[in-house]
């Protein structure tokens, strides 16, 4: 669905201008039943070339490594991963549940849930760490619950351009170039962020870290730069960031009252300081710009002088 919802380009544009050819999609796909079924076989023999081999889903290997959890024409999903996989010119995983086994690979992980390179932060997942494309490349990562579209069809571009060697990508897969900033970069709160004002669920105003959990200065995305249906984000909505394209996603084991509130240590501070920040210089800044008035103090003493 978040691939629909492409904008820059959109999905006609992916098919009429860069000229791709959807084999395959839930929605937009025009084979079913015994053609679908056919043509896999064909793309699995060489008889069909596959370019560009796009995953979403986490790769279900029970019970008991089987992969009957999750069948798909007949026949465990896992194995036609790993055969299509083994054909295919580029590999690219979207959403968490395909990069790292996201929500279904929390412990107990019940279906033996894994990525298709990575589980959580190790590298591995379902492929094995070692595993390269036709193309020379490792699984390319689009994480994200969901992804954003035009991470996902820009990067396709680049692969149908043959420009993909110019795009880096970090140690979790990820092409640098949608997640080397942090979603902080762009949030319309990060003046508040600085000045320690809290904010809450639909306020205007104030930051969701000290109280709602937002994980905007720890998670790599470019959700306030490349807005979502290009006028809008989780924090500019006033919904804490979830951290949802980090492999530690969701970053909780899920308990009851885990999830939208910040762990605190001595019952005030933030568990978690951002990236790059260490916890003691973060704890003693924050106790400075605790006691500093703030912008909004010093615009209400303006307004009474
Ligand atoms: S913590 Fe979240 S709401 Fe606060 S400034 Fe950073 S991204 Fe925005
Ligand atoms: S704002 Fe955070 S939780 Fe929302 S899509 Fe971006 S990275 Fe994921």
């Amino acid at each position: 669905m978040s691939f629909l919802n492409a904008e820059e380009p959109t999905v006609y544009e992916l098919v009429n201008d860069f000229g791709i050819n959807i084999l395959w999609h839930p929605t937009v796909g025009m084979e079913m039943g015994h053609q679908m079924d056919k043509m896999l076989k064909d793309l699995v023999s060489g008889d069909l070339a596959l370019d560009i081999f796009v995953f979403e889903g986490s790769i279900i290997q029970g019970p008991n490594n089987t992969g009957k959890m999750n069948l798909f024409t007949e026949r465990p999903m896992m194995e036609w991963v790993k055969e299509l996989a083994a054909v295919a010119g580029y590999v690219v995983a979207i959403g968490d549940c395909a990069t790292w086994g996201g929500i279904p690979a929390v412990e107990p992980n019940p279906s033996e849930s894994t990525g298709m390179q990575f589980l959580k932060t190790a590298k591995g997942g379902f492929l094995g760490a070692d595993f390269v494309s036709k193309g020379g490349l490792p699984v390319i990562n689009i994480p994200g619950c969901p992804a954003h579209p035009d991470w996902v069809t820009q990067i396709l571009v680049a692969i149908a351009a043959g420009r993909i060697d110019d795009i880096l990508i970090d140690e979790y897969h990820r092409p640098k170039t949608f997640f080397s900033s942090y979603v902080q970069t762009g949030c319309t709160r990060a003046r508040h962020f600085g000045e320690k004002i809290d904010g809450g669920f639909g306020e205007r105003q104030g930051c969701l870290f000290y109280e709602v959990g937002c994980r905007g200065p720890m998670t790599k995305a470019s959700c306030n730069r490349i807005l979502w249906n290009r006028q809008s984000s989780k924090t500019r909505a006033s919904h804490p960031c979830l951290g949802c394209t980090e492999p530690g996603f969701p970053h909780h084991d899920l308990a009851k009252g885990t999830v939208f509130k910040t762990p605190k240590t001595l019952g005030f501070m933030p568990k978690e300081v951002p990236d790059g920040e260490g916890k003691f210089s973060y704890f003693v800044k924050a106790a400075v710009a605790k006691i500093l008035p703030t912008s909004k103090e010093l615009a209400v003493e303006e307004t009474t002088k």
